[in-house]
């Protein structure tokens, strides 16, 4: 994983690729320029597992939460949080991307906006959503009965064959494996 590599120019062209769990994550940020700490853990390793450099990861998240504080204020609460994460201070835990398993293991309470959509968000909600992305009426009656029957990572899997139009063989159980294959999906 330490050979591949992700550019911040190519972020917005890419999130298309991004399960949704991690697209809400990016719009989140896009609209509030700031996610909490639970979320910084969730996308920011997701970006990190991509190959998302340290250098460009500070510039993306400075960049949004100035919007809304000084940069002062960022380099002294958050700068050092991001470095840890890519493990070059304190304890420098090689941090990986969390798998499906771990995402779906998280509560989210109300106002949070991490964790997994086909587990953590109500079905009228992401109903809704489905629809906006265009997924068939068939697929979203199919998606919201896996998540009645708690089979989060095949309602993803269903939501991927159908954002993607192409199937998959095995069930979705990591978000950067998610990207790959969707990003290859593409002839
Ligand atoms: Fe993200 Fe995994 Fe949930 Fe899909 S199943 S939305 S990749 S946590």
């Amino acid at each position: 994983t330490t050979s591949r590599s992700f550019k911040l120019c190519d972020l917005k062209k890419n999130v298309e690729h991004f399960p949704l769990c991690m697209k809400f994550q990016y719009e989140n940020l896009e609209k509030k320029h700031h996610l909490k700490h639970f979320s910084r853990v969730q996308y920011g390793l997701f970006l990190k597992g991509l190959g998302l450099s340290l250098e460009e990861a500070l510039k993306m998240w400075k960049t949004e939460f100035t919007k809304k504080m000084s940069e002062r204020c960022f380099q002294k609460e958050y700068s050092y949080f991001f470095k840890h994460q890519y493990g070059t201070v304190g304890s420098k835990i090689k941090y990986k991307a969390q798998c499906c398993d771990t995402i779906l293991e998280q509560s989210v309470p109300s106002g949070f906006v991490h964790g997994c959509p086909f587990k953590h968000w109500d079905a009228s909600v992401l109903s809704v959503r489905l629809r906006e992305d265009d997924v068939c009426d068939e697929d979203v009656r199919k998606i919201l009965g896996l998540k009645q029957r708690e089979q989060y990572r095949a309602a993803c899997t269903t939501y991927f064959q159908s954002v993607c139009g192409c199937k998959l063989d095995d069930v979705i159980d990591h978000p950067v494996k998610y990207y790959d294959k969707s990003c290859s999906s593409i002839v």
